[in-house]
This record gives C-alpha cells, structure tokens and sequence, in this order.
C-alpha cells in the first residue's frame, strides 16, 4: 500500500473517533419496531415518522431511538416541552 493511502486511512480512523466532526443533514432509515416497520426522516432539523404517536405528538420511540444512536452527530434541535411529554 502506498504511503498516500496509509495516511488516508490514519485520517479515517481519526475522524471516526471524532464523532463531533459528523453531522446528519438529512436522511431516511426503516426502523423494525415490536410490532411493525416505520420509515422515519430528518431533514431541516426536523423528524418525522409515520406512525400514529408521532403524528399526535411529534416524537415518538423510533425518532428518539435514533436521538441516542446519533448523538452529537445530530444538530441542536428544540426539544419538547415537558407538559407536552
Ligand atoms: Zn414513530
């Protein structure tokens, strides 16, 4: 291997351990929940599922399941307020 890629791959692995280097602008994932699948997105700062909780209140397992597996890669979003939790 050539002495470009080796210092390549050192970045990569550099940049891996830095997670705050990473953030999520906007993608798609399939959760497989208990008892069905849900399609959930972030785009703009903003999540959205399809099931029926988040449709009533704006959050829901699925999107804070991925909160927790993101973490700092996600951008600052506002939070709910807790009389709405
Ligand atoms: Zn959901």
């Amino acid at each position: 291997m050539d002495s470009g890629m080796i210092g390549k791959i050192d970045k990569a692995k550099r940049y891996a351990e830095q997670l705050d280097r990473i953030s999520f602008d906007q993608f798609e994932v399939t959760l497989t929940g208990d008892n069905s699948t849900h399609v959930v997105t972030f785009s703009d700062g903003r999540w959205s599922c399809d099931c029926g909780f988040f449709a009533r209140r704006g959050v829901c397992s699925h999107t804070m399941a991925l909160e927790r597996v993101l973490g700092v890669m996600l951008p600052a979003t506002p939070q709910p307020e807790p009389s709405a939790v």
